[in-house]
């Protein structure tokens, strides 16, 4: 075929200069991937996160979603800490905002210590939060617990070597290199380390066009405006027009096309029904995608494991949508299958249906990254295991039970 109308080439092969060389290499800087890295780095591992933007949060910063949804079940019992509550409170820790319409909120004070625990089933334990002061003060916390960062830098591909990574392939202002290490948590949020390590994975579309934006309305006062409509990927919304599966660069492009057009029309008609100037102010600078692809793990959290106990449970979580339901997280829901050192966090753990939009907000992304990079460290200590799927998981629940991770059966008693 004339080389021209070929529709593939051939990459030239070379070596590629190795990086870095770590224990626990964390791919994506969302939620789940900073307390995935923060969570190995205590665990006394060698640890570096990479983020193909320039700062910490993901979503939750760069996408401007900047409600930290509840630590509790809705019926007044906290069923997350650790890392999960850490992060909660570091989002609020500094904030004096100036305008109540920027949204900036404070910890429910029944949910403070001394505070009246008769009204904690009434008002749920969450926050919102500011996402640039939240981007640095998440910047600042791994800095200090000597997480390596490197911003601007993409994943590629994985090296493998048998049934385990032994290096990253990865692209950053210093070209194509590699970074060696012992474990790799995927906290791509689109399980991007999963698929090029073979992994099986799951797509189910159904995002639609949204995005959250703040604006300046004529006297200077700050807004948060909160464009979302119902997620879809049950087509139970055929309203929302167009649907996107965020796995695609074509398709990647018209989502964030079609969210900032919804962004304008609705400022023209805030400008049209308010009768005042409004100036937008920060829109979302990365893909506001729900749901792009996550792993197929040994075990799929669905919604008929509310209530259940899973042995190798890591952490715990409730509903945001309603009050009652409390999960526990599996180990083997973060594990991929084949590849013996790979483990996945936030939006790309394993789970299926209703369960997903549960598992992805950000206070059970806390949850799962702590768990998955707790693992990912004791995995990369162990001289004698080299599959999560064997690690001592009573030590690992030990060792998390004693960073205030909750793990109690007793909270899947419901309360009548
Ligand atoms: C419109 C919308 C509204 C929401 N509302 C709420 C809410 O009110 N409250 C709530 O708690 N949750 C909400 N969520 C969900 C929540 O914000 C996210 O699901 C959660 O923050 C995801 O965290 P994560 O770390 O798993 O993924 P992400 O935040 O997506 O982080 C993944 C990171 O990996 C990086 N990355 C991706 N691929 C690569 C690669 N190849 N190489 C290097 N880096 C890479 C990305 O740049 C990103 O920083 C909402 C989500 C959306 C889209």
């Amino acid at each position: 075929m004339h080389p021209m109308t070929a529709m593939t080439i051939q990459e030239k092969s070379r070596n590629l200069k190795i990086l870095t060389d770590v224990d626990v290499a964390v791919v994506g800087g969302g939620i789940a991937g900073a307390a995935a890295a923060l969570a190995a780095s205590r665990t006394g591992a060698k640890v570096c996160l990479l983020e193909k933007s320039c700062l910490l949060g993901g979503l939750a910063t760069a996408g401007l979603v900047t409600c930290y949804l509840p630590l509790c079940d809705g019926r007044g019992r906290q069923v997350i800490g650790g890392i999960g509550e850490e992060l909660l409170k570091l989002s609020v820790d500094d904030e004096v905002a100036p305008s109540t319409a920027m949204c900036i909120g404070r910890i429910p004070s029944c949910w403070l210590p001394g505070g009246n625990v008769n009204d904690r089933a009434q008002q749920r334990h969450m926050v919102d939060f500011n996402p640039v002061t939240y981007a640095c003060k998440l910047e600042k916390l791994l800095r200090k617990s000597h997480v390596t960062l490197y911003y601007d830098m993409r994943f590629c591909d994985v090296h493998v070597q048998g049934d385990t990574i032994d290096a990253l392939i990865v692209e950053s202002k210093s070209g194509r290199t590699a970074i060696r290490c012992k474990t790799v948590v995927d906290a791509s949020g689109d399980a991007d380390v999963c698929v090029a390590a073979g992994e099986r994975t799951v797509a189910p579309g159904g995002n639609v066009r949204c995005g959250w934006y703040y604006y300046a309305d004529g006297d200077g006062k700050m807004h948060r405006r909160i464009l979302t409509q119902p997620f879809s990927a049950t087509k139970r919304f055929p309203e929302n027009g167009r649907t996107f599966k965020g796995t695609r660069v074509e398709d990647v492009t018209a989502m964030c096309i079609a969210s900032r057009e919804l962004m304008l029309q609705d400022m023209a008609r805030l400008k049209a029904t308010e009768k005042q100037d409004i100036y937008p102010l920060a829109m979302p600078s990365i893909p506001c995608t729900r749901m792009s692809r996550h792993l197929q793990a040994t075990v799929t959290l669905k919604s008929s494991d509310a209530q259940r106990w899973f042995e190798d449970a890591v952490g715990m979580t409730g509903d945001w949508r309603k009050a009652g339901p409390v999960y526990t997280v599996p180990l083997r829901a973060l594990a991929a299958r084949k590849t013996a050192n790979l483990i996945t966090a936030g939006r790309c753990i394993s789970c299926s249906g209703d369960t997903w939009d549960v598992m992805r907000v950000i206070p059970t992304c806390a949850v799962t990254g702590e768990a998955a990079g707790t693992a990912a460290a004791f995995l990369a200590k162990d001289t004698e295991v080299s599959r999560f799927a064997k690690l001592d998981i009573a030590a690992l629940q030990r060792h998390l039970k004693r960073h205030r991770v909750i793990l109690d059966k007793s909270l899947l008693n419901p309360i009548l």
